[in-house]
C-alpha cells in the first residue's frame, strides 16, 4: 500500500500546504481521506490515474475537507470510461446540496460513474480490497441535534494493515479514536491543528501504534517550527513524522 499526503495543512492553504487530502494506492485502485482542494489537480500533478478512484472518504464538512469535490467529480464525468464508478462518503447528509451546487456550475449531476451517500458510525466500505469503518469524534457539533454524528475518523483495512486515519478533532483529545487506542494499527495518521501536542502526549504514549504521522499541520509547527513539535513529540515509543504535501509512505 501506497500513501501520499496530497494536502497536509490546516484549515488555510498556507505557503507550501494544500487542505487536507491523503491518496491511498492498493495494487490497481485508489482511494482518497478527505478531498479539499485543489486535490484533482494534485493527483494529476502526481500522474495518479483518476479512473483508478474507487472511493473518497470524507472525514467532516469544513471546506478545507471537502472544497475540492467538485471539480474532481467533474473530472470523473468528463473522461468517462467503461466500468469506472466512485463511491463518495459524506460526513453529513447533503448530497440535494452538493447536486445543487454541482448543477449551478454547470456540472450535470446525478451521475452514473459517482455516488454520494452519508457516512455512519460503523463498517461503511468494503470492495474485496479496502474495509473501511467510522468512528464519530467531536470536532464539529450541532447544539440542537447533540445526537448527530458530523465528524468522524476512519479505520481503513487492507493487505492486512491498518490505518487510523482521526480527521479533526476536539480541542482536548478526548475523542481520539478508541480505535488508535484499543487496538494495534500500522500506521496512525493524526491531525496536529486543534489541540495542544501537551495535552495528546499522555494519551498517544499509551497507544498500540506502530508509526505516527501528523498530519493537518498548524501553522506553529510549518518550516523551523517543524524542529520544535518534533522535539516535543521525542519521547513517544515509536517513529513520528511530521506530513509534507507529497510525502509517499509504504506499508
Ligand atoms: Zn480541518
Ligand atoms: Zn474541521
Amino acid at each position: 500500500m501506497i500513501i501520499t499526503t496530497l494536502g497536509t495543512s490546516h484549515g488555510d492553504h498556507t505557503y507550501c500546504r494544500y487542505n487536507s487530502a491523503t491518496l491511498f494506492e492498493i495494487d490497481d485502485r485508489a482511494y482518497l481521506v478527505d478531498v479539499g482542494e485543489p486535490v484533482c489537480a494534485t493527483m494529476i500533478r502526481l500522474g495518479k490515474d483518476l479512473d483508478r478512484l474507487k472511493a473518497a472518504f470524507v472525514t467532516h464538512m469544513h471546506a478545507d475537507h471537502v472544497g475540492g469535490l467538485p471539480m474532481l467529480i467533474k473530472t470523473l464525468r468528463k473522461y468517462p470510461k467503461e466500468g469506472k464508478h466512485t463511491d463518495v462518503f459524506l460526513a453529513e447528509d447533503v448530497a440535494d446540496s452538493l447536486g445543487a451546487w454541482l448543477r449551478a456550475m454547470h456540472i450535470e449531476w446525478p451521475l452514473s460513474m459517482v455516488s454520494v451517500r452519508a457516512t455512519t458510525q460503523g463498517c461503511i466500505y468494503d470492495d474485496g480490497t479496502l474495509e473501511v469503518s467510522a468512528e464519530s469524534t467531536r470536532h464539529l457539533r450541532d447544539p440542537e441535534r447533540p445526537d448527530v454524528a458530523l465528524s468522524f475518523s476512519y479505520v481503513l483495512e487492507a493487505e492486512g494493515k491498518r490505518i487510523v486515519y482521526t480527521g479533526d478533532l476536539s480541542h482536548d483529545f478526548s475523542d481520539f479514536p478508541v480505535a488508535a487506542r484499543d487496538e494495534p494499527c500500522d500506521m496512525c495518521i493524526c491531525e496536529i491543528t486543534h489541540y495542544q501536542p501537551e495535552s495528546a502526549l499522555p494519551v498517544l504514549m499509551d497507544c498500540p501504534i506502530r508509526r505516527l504521522v501528523l498530519n493537518h499541520v498548524h501553522d506553529p509547527w510549518h518550516g523551523d517550527g517543524e524542529a520544535r513539535l518534533m522535539e516535543m513529540v521525542a519521547d513517544l515509543p515509536y517513529p513520528v513524522s511530521v506530513a509534507h504535501d507529497g510525502d509517499v509512505f509504504e506499508l
